[in-house]
């Protein structure tokens, strides 16, 4: 019986997280993202009061990061697929920097 609620709640878990990442990828069209051009000058920081900083639970450091449920040990902002190690910024908040060492429940793995 706690088979199938372990397992009831991994496939929660990854309908969740596959929810997440489709809900993130759909956001990336209406960023204009290509007619962006990449800045190498510095970006002002993040606000934690965004409010999609905040509803996707970003964190600056990795110490924040830990306590978000969903989060994962090696997930941070200059390894996710969005981030622009140039200028620290991050496709989803344009115009704006992020912690190399922050996260957010967005993070999209970089491609193999
Ligand atoms: S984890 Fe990725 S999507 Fe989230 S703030 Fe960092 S770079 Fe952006």
């Amino acid at each position: 019986m706690s088979d199938q609620s372990s397992g009831s709640e991994k496939r929660g878990s990854t309908r969740r997280r596959f929810l997440q990442l489709a809900a993130a990828s759909a956001l990336i069209p209406l960023l204009n993202i290509h007619s962006r051009p990449a800045h190498a000058e510095s970006l002002p920081p993040l606000n934690d009061t965004n409010p999609t900083a905040a509803g996707l639970f970003y964190r600056k450091s990795q110490e924040g990061a830990k306590a978000v449920d969903g989060y994962q040990e090696g997930r941070k902002c200059d390894n996710c697929s969005l981030y622009t190690a140039s200028n620290s910024g991050c496709m989803l908040f344009p115009g704006k920097s992020v912690e190399p060492a922050g996260w957010c429940k967005a993070w999209v793995p970089k491609p193999s």
